[in-house]
């Protein structure tokens, strides 16, 4: 069976981006692939996080996968840190990445914007890290949002420039997939391209009712159009790109129409984004409280999951360093 591999930062809650751009997939992608999902907490070290908060947040986003649908039967679920075969994969490949290319994938140039004083080596080689997470396992397709495009377009060039390098056919070139007809990207509802943590425009899985109902109320609008079918500015076709995730196509259409008709009533879509929101999230959110509270199952399937997916990268280890040219007794 194809291998699948993809992970999420362990930063906080998991949000209708995660939800929507990755988890989803992971849970539709468990019945046919081989699949390994982790929790990608060197990843986070980025920020510098205090540790009682990268334990947390682990904690929670294992209760989060397991609450969305991933199946410790089914998926391997690990922790990225107890797989420590991937350091050594990543030191290779970056003996191999070079600094420019490094420089312009778009991440590392945001995220230095937004800590100028915290441009650590561990964002500028964020790639190489995420392309060994995958290549360790040798994985084909990896289930991420649109937004990383980019950084699977490096972790491709990781795998050709070590195999043409080497001169062997060793790692494939994993693609990026999503269960939906193509790529998605989950806007913020304060108009902004892009709904993450960081950007503070979340909706959390963890979020009640009311809460949601509130974060779509203050959604960002525009006046009613006066002209018929206007093209629409960027907070409304969030909105729109909102209903046509969450909601039935034809609640999608009767928008459409108002809008097209200058007729459109923004406190009515609200209203039923809000409804139908509450009934995508409502169950994840009371199981996640559920398995929040069983610790002892938690730490099983961290267990379980990490002797897996050591399993696996200590088996792509031994050949990549026999490749490398490294002897036997190094091992
Ligand atoms: P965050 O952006 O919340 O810090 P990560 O960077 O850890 O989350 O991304 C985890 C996964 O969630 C990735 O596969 C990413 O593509 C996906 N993702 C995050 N935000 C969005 C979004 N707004 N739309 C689509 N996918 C997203």
């Amino acid at each position: 069976m194809e291998k699948v591999v993809s992970g999420i930062r362990p930063t906080g809650n998991l949000h209708l981006g995660n939800y929507f751009g990755a988890v989803k997939s992971f849970v539709k992608m468990q019945d046919d692939y081989d699949c390994m999902f982790f929790i990608a907490d060197w990843h986070s070290l980025t920020t510098q996080p205090k540790p009682e908060d990268i334990r947390r947040s682990v904690k929670t986003i294992l209760a989060e996968y397991l609450a969305c649908g991933i199946d410790p039967e089914k998926a391997v679920i690990y922790i990225q840190s107890d797989v420590r075969e991937t350091l050594e994969l990543y030191l290779y490949l970056n003996m191999n990445a070079y600094l420019g290319e490094l420089g312009r994938v778009t991440t590392f140039k945001e995220k230095a914007r937004q800590q100028p004083n915290n441009v650590n080596a561990g964002l500028f080689t964020y790639p190489t890290l995420m392309a060994a997470d995958v290549l360790q396992h040798r994985a084909v397709k990896v289930p991420v949002g649109k937004d990383q495009q980019q950084n699977m377009e490096m972790m491709r060039k990781c795998a050709r420039r070590f195999n043409n390098i080497y001169n062997v056919e060793y790692f494939p070139e994993p693609q990026d997939f999503t269960y939906a007809a193509q790529a998605v990207k989950i806007p913020g509802l304060d108009g902004s391209g892009k709904m993450g943590k960081s950007d503070g425009n979340c909706i959390y899985l963890c979020d009640d009712d009311a809460t949601i109902t509130n974060k779509v109320k203050k959604a960002l609008t525009v006046s009613t159009p006066t002209e018929p079918n206007s093209e629409k500015p960027e907070c409304i076709q969030n909105l729109f790109t909102f209903l046509d995730i969450c909601s039935s196509p034809e609640v999608k259409a009767f928008f459409e129409e108002q809008w097209n008709n200058c007729a459109i009533r923004f406190g009515d879509l609200k209203k039923q984004l809000a409804e139908d929101l509450c009934r995508i999230i409502g169950p994840i959110r009371e199981r996640i409280q559920q398995f929040s509270s069983d610790d002892a199952l938690l730490e099983r399937i961290a267990r379980d999951g990490a002797e897996r997916a050591r399993a696996s990268a200590a088996q792509t280890l031994r050949e990549v360093r026999e490749i490398v040219g490294f002897s036997p007794t190094q091992r």
